[in-house]
């Protein structure tokens, strides 16, 4: 090993990346870390992408900036395919006598969720205990910054998640708006869009009033792994406490958001819960525009939310269409007692 890095040198590095609490910051900080404590000349954080049109590779981080382009097809990068299918470490040198790296980063349950991938001009012998170390150090912190961001009793995203990617996700659908200069709910009501629902569970506390608190429990897991299964990769789906759960569906139309909630309600009302039976559930729905602050689309959804709790439950509502209709005036305020705030 390089006789420049000591003990102390090594344990910087460390505190470094463990002051970092997101995850896109701790990559940037390891991958420049490591490339400067290993002398690599390239270092990078990869995930995989599934399409239809097959396996992408997505670098989350690169120690040389510009090396993003190196993100493509998974057939084009044999090394890394030949890594996920083996499962090992897999070491090649490059035609210009490079050696490169290749490792999985397994999470808590064992599954690949990361590549590291590490480049060197010569031989990495030398540096492979303190590849192998910050990588083991990278999977260890990455599972407590997945825990953080998880609800413990149903395991989805919590409100913490929420609140700090909702800017983020927003920002992300900023190109689908396009100018307007008529109407501005109809107008955007006709183009594809981010949608947030909020599910709250109809008469829980009957729920746990009649079964007790571990049905009740168990009603709450069920629904969420119902969640997992009626909405896509790309819709987030959050526990924001209680029986309250908050769905960002990724950019679509107005017909398709009110379709994929319609089902969720009726997949829900026709599916049997063990012991307790026949639950529903009512939904509030509004549009997110890139400048919208999440108070202000969460206190819009709970008001469908309300008013649907108001005409009977079991129902669905979307925020715009009340507007349009009159049944909701712009000025009005849910007397909610749904605590969201
Ligand atoms: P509504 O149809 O108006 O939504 O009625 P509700 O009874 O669902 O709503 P309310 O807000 O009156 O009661 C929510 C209940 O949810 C009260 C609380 O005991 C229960 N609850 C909140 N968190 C949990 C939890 O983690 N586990 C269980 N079992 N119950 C919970
Ligand atoms: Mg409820
Ligand atoms: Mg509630």
């Amino acid at each position: 090993m390089d006789p420049s890095i000591t003990p102390e040198t090594v344990l910087s590095s460390v505190i470094r990346i463990t002051e970092q609490r997101s995850q896109q910051n701790l990559e940037d900080s390891l991958v420049a870390t490591l490339a400067d404590l290993a002398g690599l000349r390239f270092c990078g954080i990869c995930r995989l992408t599934h399409t239809t049109s097959g396996v992408f590779i997505d670098y989350m981080a690169t120690s040389v900036p510009d090396e993003a382009r190196r993100a493509g097809p998974l057939d084009d990068d044999p090394l890394l395919r030949e890594c996920l299918e083996t499962g090992d470490v897999k070491t090649a040198t490059l035609p210009d006598g490079g050696v490169r790296r290749v490792q999985t980063i397994l999470d808590d349950r064992g599954a690949a969720c990361a590549f590291l991938i590490t480049e060197s001009v010569a031989d990495q012998t030398g540096q492979i205990s303190l590849i192998d170390g910050f990588a083991a150090i990278y999977r260890n912190y990455l599972a407590i910054l997945r825990d953080a961001a998880r609800d413990t009793l149903t395991g989805l995203k919590n409100r913490k998640t929420f609140d700090e990617n909702f800017s983020r996700i927003v920002a992300s659908s900023r190109h689908l708006e396009v100018p307007f200069d008529g109407n501005r709910r109809s107008s955007h009501l006709a183009g594809e869009h981010h949608w947030l629902g909020i599910i709250d569970i109809d008469h829980f506390k009957r729920v746990n009033d009649t079964f007790g608190h571990v049905f009740g429990d168990e009603v709450l897991l069920l629904l969420a792994a119902l969640m997992r299964r009626a909405f896509r990769n790309e819709d987030l789906v959050f526990r924001f406490g209680g029986e309250e759960f908050v769905v960002m569906l990724a950019p679509t139309t107005f017909e398709n958001a009110s379709a994929v909630f319609e089902r969720f309600r009726e997949t829900v009302a026709a599916f049997n819960f063990p012991q307790v039976g026949k639950v529903t559930v009512s939904i509030g729905f509004v549009r997110i525009l890139s400048e919208d602050l999440p108070s202000v689309v969460i206190g819009n959804s709970d008001k469908a939310l309300y008013y649907a709790k108001e005409h009977g439950r079991d129902q669905i509502y979307s925020y715009e269409q009340l507007l349009e209709s009159g049944q909701l005036s712009n000025e009005e305020r849910a007397d909610s007692d749904m605590e969201l705030f």
